[in-house]
This record gives C-alpha cells, sequence and structure tokens, in this order.
C-alpha cells in the first residue's frame, strides 16, 4: 500500500489527528470510532432474524423485458387445471381460456384424467367445449393391482379412455415409492404387470407421461444443509430420505430399464426426467432412448440457475424438450416462463420463489428456432402420432 493510500485508509478510518480538535458531543465519537475493518464480537448472537421473514430486496439494477405473449403459440404439456383428482382448485373454465387467450396459450393438457365417468366429466367440462384447447390423459387404476386379470382390465380401461376422447397415459410418483400389491412389495416402475399398458399405448400411439423420483434435496435429510429445507418443512410428506424408501437412483434405474423395455412407445419423463439438478444423466438418457421426451413442469428453478448449461443443454436436444408447467392457471405464472425462456434478464424470481429454494434465475434467450419447437412443434409430432379412435376399437 503507497503513504497515500494509508493516509488515506487513516482518513476514513477517523485515527487522523486533527491540528485543532473540535469538541465533539460523545455520540458523534463514538459513531467514527464504529467505522472499522473488524466484525462485530456479538455478531453471531445477533444473527437471529427468522429464515421465514428473511427477504432482501435485490439492489441489483438489471434490465427486466416482461412477455406477454409467448413469441410463439404454447402447448403446455403439464398441467393439472380442472383435472378428474381435482390436484389444483377448480376455475370457471372461460377464466382458464381467458388466461390462455392472453397469453398465447393455444392448448392446455390435463394429465391427471383418471379414467371412466371421471375421465368423462372432464372431457365434458373442459374438452368437448372448446375444441383444439385441451387434450386429456387417463391413468392407471392401482386399487386393482392385486385382480387376477389387473393387466387385461387395465388395457381395456385404457381404450375405453381413448375412445372417450383421452389421448395420453399419466403415471403419478407414486409407482414405485408407495404403491404395493397383496404382498406388501412395492410395485417398481418395471414392473411386468405394466407391460401389457405400455405396450398399448405404443399400438395406440398415444404418449406416456411418467413422473418418477422427486428433486434430489428430497432424499436428503432435511437439516441445516438440505437446499429445500423450507419446502419439505411445509411438505414432510414430500421427504424420501430413509430406509423405508428405495433411492432415487433405484427409481430412476427402474423407470429407464422400462423405457428401454419398450422402444415404440413414446415417454414424456416428467419434470425434465426429474433429474435436471444432474443435466449430464438426461442427456445420457436422450442419446440412449430415442423414445424419451422431457418436459420442465415445475423445474424451471432448477434450470434457471444454470442458465449456460440449460442453454446448451436446450439447443442440443431442441427436438426432445417440451413445455410444461404443473402450476396453477396464472397469467403470471406463465409470463414468467415466457421470460426465463425467451429473455436474458439476470437475477429474477422463478415461479413460486422461494418455494423450492433460495436461489434465483437467469433467462436463457433461447433462438427463435428453438423456441419454436420448445413452444409447440415438439408436442404437435408427439400428439400427431395418434392412430384414431379405430386402432383402439379394432380389437
Ligand atoms: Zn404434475
Amino acid at each position: 500500500m503507497s503513504a497515500k493510500a494509508i493516509a488515506v485508509r487513516c482518513l476514513i478510518l477517523g485515527i487522523f489527528a486533527w491540528p485543532a480538535p473540535q469538541p465533539v458531543s460523545a455520540q458523534q465519537s463514538q459513531s467514527q470510532a464504529q467505522i472499522g475493518y473488524k466484525s462485530a464480537a456479538d455478531a453471531d448472537a445477533k444473527k437471529t432474524l427468522l429464515l421465514k421473514e428473511f427477504d432482501p430486496a435485490s439492489m441489483l439494477h438489471a434490465p427486466a423485458h416482461n412477455v406477454d405473449r409467448a413469441k410463439f403459440y404454447v402447448i403446455d404439456v403439464h398441467n393439472h387445471q380442472n383435472d378428474a383428482m381435482r390436484i389444483d382448485d377448480h376455475m370457471p373454465p372461460e377464466r382458464v381460456v381467458e388466461i390462455m387467450n392472453k397469453t398465447n396459450v393455444r392448448t392446455v393438457v390435463i394429465l391427471t384424467g383418471m379414467w371412466r365417468e371421471k375421465l368423462q366429466a372432464v372431457i365434458d367440462e373442459m374438452v368437448r367445449p372448446y375444441p383444439g384447447r385441451f387434450i386429456v390423459f387417463s391413468q392407471i387404476d392401482f386399487s386393482k393391482i392385486d385382480d387376477p386379470n389387473f393387466s387385461q382390465e387395465m388395457v381395456a380401461q385404457l381404450d375405453d379412455a381413448v375412445r372417450r376422447g383421452a389421448r395420453g397415459l399419466k403415471q403419478l410418483k407414486d409407482l414405485g415409492l408407495t404403491v404395493r400389491d397383496k404382498s406388501g412389495k412395492l410395485v417398481t416402475i418395471d414392473d411386468p404387470r405394466l407391460d401389457p399398458i405400455w405396450e398399448e399405448c405404443g399400438r395406440l400411439r398415444i404418449p406416456v407421461s411418467i413422473h418418477s423420483s422427486d428433486p434430489e434435496a428430497f432424499f436428503h435429510p432435511v437439516d441445516k444443509n438440505n437446499e429445500r429445507y423450507e419446502e419439505l418443512t411445509e411438505h414432510p410428506d414430500w421427504s424420501f430420505y430413509g430406509p423405508q424408501f428405495p433411492t432415487k437412483e433405484a427409481l430412476l434405474a427402474a423407470r429407464d430399464r422400462m423405457f428401454a423395455k419398450h422402444p415404440h412407445t413414446t415417454f414424456v419423463a416428467l419434470h425434465m426426467a426429474n433429474w435436471p439438478e444432474n443435466l449430464e444423466y438426461v442427456s445420457h438418457l436422450l442419446d440412449t432412448l430415442p423414445n424419451v421426451m422431457v418436459e420442465f413442469g415445475a423445474r424451471e428453478a432448477e434450470l434457471g440457475r444454470q442458465p449456460r448449461r440449460a442453454r446448451e443443454f436446450f439447443i442440443k436436444y431442441q427436438d426432445r424438450i417440451m413445455f410444461g408447467t404443473d402450476n396453477g392457471m396464472d397469467e403470471a405464472m406463465y409470463r414468467n416462463h415466457f421470460r426465463w425462456l425467451e429473455t436474458g434478464d439476470e437475477y429474477f424470481d422463478y415461479w413460486g420463489y422461494p418455494g423450492q429454494g433460495r436461489w434465483k434465475i437467469y433467462g436463457m434467450q433461447l433462438p427463435d428456432s428453438v423456441l419454436e419447437k420448445i413452444y409447440h412443434k415438439n408436442a404437435e409430432r408427439i400428439f400427431g402420432q395418434f392412430r384414431g379412435e379405430a386402432q383402439a376399437q379394432a380389437k
């Protein structure tokens, strides 16, 4: 440090002896003495603000480019609005369509349509009155797992669902994690009893959208080192840590074996194959299995915090990624996703912040040709493979 720098530093520190010191109040001299470089001795004791009350305002002067309407029309392949399971609060269908119209969302896929009369109710409320705006998927009825003809019953139920208008099959995360048969054993994702169902989806050329495992943090202890501590405290039943649960790796391995066993069926590995924290793994999955697609429902936070790696991934796998949200319908929700995909904005809240973790996201500024595929072209290709009701009847 130069002599000048030392002098400046001493001035700042207020330790220079002034030629004719003015009388100062006790308060003034104390505040001057406080400007130092050592941490306060009582700092640890004072850092007791509750985590739930910590809400820092960013001082970053970063431009915000809000995107009211997606640049190209959108097919949201992961939604539960007005489904058969009532996962989200019911919303008047006209309001749902209004949100879609305002944000350039042409079609919404309602994944949890169940089967038979419950499925029919979703078709009657959402699909029939709004042609081209909604697609509904059916599901497997695991309460019948111990029926001797379980596989055939479910194939018949699926054919019935497709005749009614379903255009895909959705599998929740319970398979492999909580569904048990009468032996008490967990039904694994690659259980052979399910093979005829996956095969039937291939025959009908309808996609299977499957949720297996969950964020990596859900398989770790819920303690101060868990990056999703607050989320797991809100939802203790989302923690799958402990010997009573299969590991994340075991769940994904069973799922991927099942994908490989049914090469003529198109699978959508929901939530970015449920390992966006590990895009190396997702890349390997897509490289190995051409019948697998991914979408990013409820994983904007994970992908948005690694914008350079994610952008590279989105460009490389531009034909394999579809737009999905897995959020309740809201104009602001869609706009937040468009901002993430279309702009280069820095350090902003993902949708639902800080629900998944205390980090911010960065826009990917994807090229138009990639945006178009992700917004709708890839989904149109998948749904365009459908062979028609005739195929379901011809059995
Ligand atoms: Zn979902």
